[in-house]
């Protein structure tokens, strides 16, 4: 089983962090994510700076404390965001090869320019375990000039984020031992020449980890693995890769036979707010890493996940607990929690009930990190 030193402490791989971007993974506290075996959470530094602020952050010791979460904390860069946020409304700001411009005020004229030094310093402030650099987003889509644009900014950015990183280190005592780790995401969409020069550029530098950087679906909206895989292969052997944003249990198998150690995503939590809920057609305890790599290479993952939609009308009656195979406090842990019913949970959505959102995510979540657990055996 391989492993990670991240800080003083020693975590298995592969390891999955839900989205928490504001601090907070929605509906739930942190004695709800240790309680279902998640050691790490994603947030995102540009949101934080927003709210509570740098100044907020600083005094409480940074994202960690401020949500007593013993374990650790991934950040991202906000550059997805931004990007998505320019793109979607160009008059928001512009990306310069300096940073990222905003404007903002009534009639946009203050300007705010966020640098991938900026970045890191506020990471820091965080207090962030794994931080990441900020990038510059390859638009699907994009023409070859402004792929080659979105290469050559990442990599000049990610050789500042690095210079940063290691200023701060100094400035704030670090050690080898007890330093976070930097990120860099590699970017180029799925234009190969460019993705590969940024993949080399990058490993050139040296990261601690590198990054699925951009959008990994299809023109159709299927989820790209020979995207996944040529990105992976783009680094050495044994480098550690962080597909971001990614994905389903499903995805996440794949992947990890791909190389990927880290994943994390909005879909678990997301996926219960929508009354979709994961459930194992087998007793994930008799599973393990060789059974799972023989299924994902003959696409037959689908006889060990399913869903399940609680909003359906035959779950109205229905007594039984929601997977026979989870141990979550939902299903089974009576000691933490009253085991909940399908017809309970059914009635709890449509009643509208906030504790249908956190009951349904606990479940989801902790079937992401049974999947880690077979993973790891
Ligand atoms: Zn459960």
């Amino acid at each position: 089983m391989q492993e990670i030193r991240i800080k003083n402490k020693t975590y298995a791989l592969p390891i999955f962090l839900p989205d928490a971007t504001w601090g907070v993974a929605r509906n739930l506290d942190s004695l709800d994510l240790q309680r279902v075996g998640l050691e790490g959470v994603m947030v995102n530094t540009y949101h934080l700076l927003q709210q509570p602020g740098e100044q907020i952050l600083q005094k409480l010791g940074g994202i960690k404390k401020m949500m007593n979460w013993p374990g650790f904390v991934s950040s991202d860069s906000g550059g997805f965001q931004l990007f998505s946020l320019i793109n979607q409304n160009p008059g928001m700001g512009k990306v310069t090869d300096e940073g990222v411009l905003l404007y903002n005020g009534p009639k946009r004229q203050h300007k705010t320019l966020f640098t991938p030094e900026d970045s890191i310093r506020m990471q820091f402030i965080l207090d962030s375990d794994v931080m990441i650099c900020l990038d510059d987003f390859t638009p699907p889509n994009a023409s070859e000039e402004r792929i080659k644009a979105s290469v050559k900014r990442t990599v000049s950015w990610a050789k500042r984020a690095k210079i940063e990183f290691a200023k701060q280190l100094t400035q704030r005592g670090y050690t080898a031992n007890n330093r976070p780790l930097l990120l860099a995401p590699i970017q180029g969409h799925n234009h190969y020449k460019w993705r590969t020069y940024c993949a080399k550029a990058l490993q050139k530098i040296g990261f601690d980890l590198y990054g699925l950087g951009g959008w990994p679906f299809t023109e159709n909206d299927q989820f790209d693995y020979s995207f996944c895989q040529r990105n992976a292969d783009l680094t050495d052997k044994n480098s550690l890769r962080f597909a971001l944003g990614v994905g389903s249990p499903e995805n996440i198998v794949k992947l990890f036979f791909m190389g990927y150690q880290f994943f994390d995503c909005v879909l678990p939590t997301r996926d219960a707010r929508h009354q979709r809920l994961y459930v194992f057609k087998v007793d994930p305890q008799t599973l393990d890493q060789n059974e799972l790599k023989k299924l994902a290479l003959a696409n037959r993952l689908d006889e060990i996940f399913d869903y399940l939609y609680i909003g359906k009308g035959i779950f109205a009656t229905d007594k039984t607990a929601i997977s026979t195979f989870c141990d979550c406090p939902i299903c089974q842990n009576a000691a933490i929690a009253p085991p909940v019913s399908k017809a309970y949970l059914h009635h709890l959505f449509k009643i509208g009930d906030a504790s249908a959102f956190r009951l349904a995510s606990l479940h989801n979540l902790r079937t992401y990190t049974q999947t880690m657990e077979i993973l790891r055996r």
